[in-house]
């Protein structure tokens, strides 16, 4: 075993929550070293949409929208569904706003993402219409430096847009109607946004701090004076940490035996890179930390995966609030009956997780994404230019056919698609309210203007069909405290350790949604983890 080396901190882990960590960390004085167990920095991050959420906000506050603590705690109750645990929901309510400050001030840019509703508005007491949510101005990969090649690229998220102009120009589902000439002038001065755009902030600031950053080293144990955590062993190195160890592997999407354990749900898919494996949770584990799992917990969604060739990384498509949200889409399971609001994600979970007792299986998996080629000329299907439907997907002239092809009951499917166009018709969908609730990322349907705008009929041949899977963030993470340390079973810190990110349980959060909360989240708690270790206290 070599020699160790000696920092305060030593995060593991790059994605937001491990860059925003080793930031806060930095700033607060702490010498600081990042391990990334890729050959690439951003892990799952960099899937993402980049969306940030923040209630009362500074920025909106600038700007005019009015927010104050009681409706974001209102909303954010709202949210928890009784899931959160008190403390970690209020150092978030909290000190976010704290957070976003902090790292403004390190010189990451955050601007609102007009047009982006809270999730719940129209419904949950407390909800805005815009101004919680926030993403990072776009970034050139040269200002990167040699670390330009060195951040993982997402093969599922255009990031070269900003979210806010995605939605104006028409919606996740619009490929075809953005503006194509500054999509070239973007990519050509290789610009980033959304979740590439966070990772690439962070990392520009950490850079220009000088901090220390290693990929393709992964941890494999945690080292151990007495009762506290004092550094990691990795390969045939000591790397010590004099304030502490944080955890930010992610969650453990691609991990089967974990998911297994404590997502409990048949052809789950993972969305993130093949790298985010639970290790966190497991030296979080071996170093006595309580594992927390939601129970109920939303941020589940349905999708398919892109064929790709033999050793490249899996491709999850997140259909959930894309294809799923738009016109003359339908979701049915094997029966061929629909059984949810299609368009709104949160809507279908509870009846994903539905175990009927009789048939002793879930009578809602496997189920469909059938579509027509009025969706197929219009919009984009797996993120394609319109009209163009990649041949992996299976067709047929005839409803009774494609269902055959599918796996599907046939006569389900026929009874089932005539009686949503006939209500779709009617511009309702009296069995499941779809499209009744207003928050989506795709909008622009082809109804007369002021219809309901995810509803169209499917009609017209060919029809299209594809299994759709559950993924989503892990359930299941590491019980901390407000200042983001692990908490052993007796609920007493573990010294030295902390944990940030999906590797954390949400307890900050509880059963519910709201996009932008784990970006969010990320930042909140690595900025209070760092004060903690340097000696400042949450409150
Ligand atoms: C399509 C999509 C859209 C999303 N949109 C949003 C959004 O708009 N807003 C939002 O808030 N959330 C969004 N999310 C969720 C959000 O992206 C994640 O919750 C968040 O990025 C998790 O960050 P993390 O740092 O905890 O993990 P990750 O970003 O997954 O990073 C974990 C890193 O740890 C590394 N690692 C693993 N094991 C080790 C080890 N032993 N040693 C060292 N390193 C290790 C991994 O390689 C990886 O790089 C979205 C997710 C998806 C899939």
């Amino acid at each position: 075993m070599q020699t160790a080396d000696e920092y305060d901190l030593v995060v593991l882990g790059s994605g937001a929550a491990g860059l925003a960590a080793a930031l806060a960390g930095r700033e607060h004085g702490l010498s600081t070293l990042i391990l990334e167990k890729s050959a690439k920095l951003g892990g799952g991050t960099t899937n993402s949409y980049g969306l940030l959420w923040f209630g009362r906000n500074h920025l909106a506050a600038d700007a005019g929208y009015s927010d104050s603590r009681e409706e974001t705690l209102e909303y954010m109750r709202f949210l928890a569904g009784g899931e959160a645990i008190t403390a970690n929901f209020d150092a978030f309510v909290d000190r976010s706003p704290d957070a976003l400050r902090f790292f403004e001030s390190c010189g990451v840019p955050f601007r609102i993402v007009r047009g982006v509703r809270d999730h719940y508005f129209g419904v949950a007491p407390g909800a805005k219409e815009e101004g919680r949510s926030l993403e990072v101005d776009l970034v050139s990969g040269y200002d990167l430096g040699q670390w330009r090649d060195r951040v993982r690229m997402s093969s599922v998220q255009p990031c070269y847009i900003t979210a806010e102009e995605q939605i104006k120009w028409g919606g996740v589902n619009r490929a075809a109607q953005w503006d194509s000439e500054l999509v070239r002038t973007r990519q050509d001065a290789d610009m980033r946004g959304k979740g590439v755009g966070l990772v690439c902030q962070l990392l520009k600031c950490l850079l220009a701090r000088g901090v220390q950053i290693e990929t393709s080293c992964v941890a494999d144990q945690l080292l151990r004076e007495g009762d506290r955590v004092t550094g990691i062993i990795a390969g045939d190195r000591r790397i010590l940490a004099r304030q502490g160890v944080l955890l930010a592997t992610g969650g453990y999407e691609s991990n089967d035996a974990l998911v297994r354990a404590y997502e409990g749900l048949p052809d789950w898919m993972s969305q993130v890179p093949t790298s985010v494996t639970g290790d966190g949770l497991i030296l979080g584990m071996e170093a006595g930390g309580a594992v927390h799992t939601l129970r109920n917990n939303m941020q589940l969604f349905l999708g398919f995966g892109i064929p790709v060739e033999e050793g490249q990384e899996p491709e999850f498509h997140l259909a959930g609030i894309v294809e799923l949200c738009s016109p003359h889409t339908m979701v049915v399971n094997a029966a061929g009956a629909r059984f949810a609001d299609e368009a709104y994600f949160q809507g279908i979970i509870p009846s994903l997780r539905h175990f009927d007792v009789l048939q002793h299986a879930y009578p809602n998996l496997p189920c469909f994404l059938i579509f027509d080629q009025q969706y197929a000329s219009r919009y984009s299907f797996a993120g394609q230019p319109a009209g163009q439907v990649p041949q992996w997907v299976a067709r047929a002239d005839d409803l009774p056919s494609l269902a055959a092809k599918l796996g599907i009951e046939p006569d389900g499917l026929s009874t089932t698609a005539s009686r949503f166009n006939a209500h779709v018709r009617t511009g309702a969908d009296p069995d499941f309210r779809r499209g009744e609730l207003t928050w989506r990322l795709a909008h622009d349907g082809d109804m007369p203007a002021g219809l309901n705008q995810s509803l169209g009929t499917i009609e017209q041949p060919p029809f299209y069909g594809i299994e759709l899977r559950p993924s989503g963030a892990s359930s299941a993470g590491l019980l901390t405290n407000a200042d983001a340390q692990v908490l052993s079973s007796r609920g007493q810190p573990i010294k030295g350790l902390y944990a940030t990110g999906n590797t954390a349980a949400r307890t900050e959060m509880g059963a519910g949604y709201q996009a932008g909360y784990t970006l969010a989240s990320n930042l909140t708690f690595g900025y209070l983890a760092a004060r903690h270790m340097a000696g400042q206290q949450a409150r």
